[in-house]
């Protein structure tokens, strides 16, 4: 089975390969940081919108692709 972001065929470990498991970590890591930072009006969904749209932060392509996927699937549940 290969990992659920789309146009990646690596192997998965979890939902994801090991680079993108990797990246959804650290984002989670981050991202808490980031709340403490905020406050706790601070979503992930603000967070995720920002590692995707803000060039300053330079976030890598594996980081942009577990931001997108986030994103995709909480629209889904709603
Ligand atoms: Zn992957």
């Amino acid at each position: 089975m290969s990992c659920e972001i789309d146009g990646c065929h690596k192997e998965k470990i979890s939902k994801f390969c090991s680079r993108h498991e990797l990246a959804k970590e650290n984002i989670e890591k981050e991202f808490s940081k980031w709340q403490i930072a905020f406050g706790s009006s601070y979503t992930m969904v603000e967070y995720l919108t920002e590692l995707i749209e803000n060039e300053d932060l330079n976030s890598g392509m594996w980081v942009k692709d577990i931001a997108e996927y986030i994103l995709e699937t909480k629209n889904d549940e709603n």
